[in-house]
């Protein structure tokens, strides 16, 4: 791609040319890991790393949930 516009930001996960932080796959696949850790957090009383870990290991999970788990994970170090 040759500069016809700059381009400001990329997806922190993947470096896709985005106008926001994520793209619009991963920006959907952080907001369902963050929903759907209030439903574990009350059943389970599992912590918010676990949760993660859990997602990372989960062989249903799929690809861009898995990837934002694992950048929600780094980004909590
Ligand atoms: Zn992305």
């Amino acid at each position: 791609m040759k500069g016809v516009h700059q381009i400001k930001n990329r997806c922190r996960i993947c470096s896709v040319p985005s106008e926001r932080e994520f793209c619009d796959f991963h920006a959907e696949a952080i907001k369902r890991v963050k929903e759907h850790f209030e439903v574990w957090k009350q059943r389970k009383g599992i912590c918010w790393r676990d949760y993660l870990r859990e997602i990372m290991k989960n062989e249903k999970a799929g690809v861009w949930v898995k990837e934002a788990a694992e950048y929600l994970i780094r980004e909590s170090q």
